[in-house]
């Protein structure tokens, strides 16, 4: 993302989010449950047409336990933001 900084210069906001490598940590833990809560997502999809009712009951329970760990991540990345002020 490119953001203007206070010299009208452009800068690129990636580079300097990236300094701080535990948010880069943090945030990566994010992103690997926002993947997993996709992909158990489609998975769910298709349990669904092939009317497996076992598959979806197992599908939406792993779901609904990526959700509560990508909470937990997001949290813990909102609080170091706060706590280490990057
Ligand atoms: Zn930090």
């Amino acid at each position: 993302m490119l953001v203007q900084n206070g010299a009208g210069m452009m800068e690129d906001m990636e580079t300097s989010a990236a300094a701080c490598s535990e948010q880069q940590k943090l945030m990566d833990e994010v992103i690997k449950h926002l993947r997993r809560i996709a992909d158990l997502s489609r998975e769910t999809v298709l349990a669904l047409e092939k009317r497996d009712d076992d598959r979806v009951r197992d599908l939406d329970h792993q779901v609904e336990q990526e959700i509560g760990r990508k909470e937990r991540a997001l949290g813990r990345l909102r609080q170091h933001r706060e706590d280490h002020g990057c």
